[in-house]
């Protein structure tokens, strides 16, 4: 499957905001976009070289705007974003809401969110390369969408070992309340399915439906 290449901060500085697209670095001073110095607003600026002046968005771009922050943040490509807000259409309910809770649902977000992973990329990495057992069956799907009671696992030794410097400095006071894992054994269970007030991208999901319908 297809997956986001090329520069990602310049993804970051094109949204105005942080997409954490390049782990424990965005936590740091040098990430672009939190930056504190005189060099913060020349850096900030949208890529390429007229990206100061860039005027304001258009109705479309602000719709198309707040589509690519979903995408590029959960890393997925257009086909597969398509698809998800198709299934969402489909669903009992608010179709907004359902595609971010689709989205949350990915197991590769799960990773991520349950600090196994600096960020979604290598979350997506460790369940390609088979290093993730979901109720102890090998699952190499980034895709794959977790179920309430799901038991998440490293699979191999090995990978306990490169995972565990970055899960123990790993910030475990945002991690999601549908989500809870054990410090000790590193096993992550889902306790529920998300709600929307449990994304925590700020994002318009409106406006994404609404870009899409048209
Ligand atoms: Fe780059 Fe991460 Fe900052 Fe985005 S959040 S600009 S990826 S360092």
């Amino acid at each position: 499957m297809a997956r986001i290449l090329g520069p990602k901060c310049r993804l970051c500085r094109r949204d105005g905001q942080k997409l954490f697209l390049k782990g424990t670095r965005c936590e740091t001073a040098k990430c672009p976009v939190s930056m504190d110095s005189s060099k913060r607003r020349q850096r900030i600026a949208s890529p390429g070289q007229h990206g100061a002046k860039r005027s304001q968005n258009s109705d479309y771009g602000i719709h198309l705007r707040e589509k690519q922050r979903a995408k590029r943040y959960y890393g997925i490509m257009d086909r597969q974003f398509k698809h998800y807000f198709e299934t969402a259409n489909k669903m009992p309910g608010n179709t907004g809401e359902n595609l971010l809770i689709l989205l949350e649902r990915r197991l590769d977000n799960v990773v991520y969110q349950l600090k196994l992973a600096p960020s979604h990329s290598m979350a997506r990495q460790l369940a390609r390369h088979g290093h993730i057992t979901v109720n102890n069956k090998k699952v190499s799907l980034p895709s794959y969408l977790v179920k309430a009671g799901d038991v998440i696992k490293l699979r191999k030794e090995k990978s306990t070992k490169a995972v565990k410097p970055h899960f123990d400095i790993a910030d475990k006071t945002t991690m999601p309340s549908w989500l809870k894992i054990d410090d000790t054994s590193m096993e992550g269970h889902v306790v529920q399915l998300p709600t929307r007030s449990e994304v925590a991208l700020p994002i318009n999901e409106q406006l994404i439906v609404e870009f899409l319908s048209r």
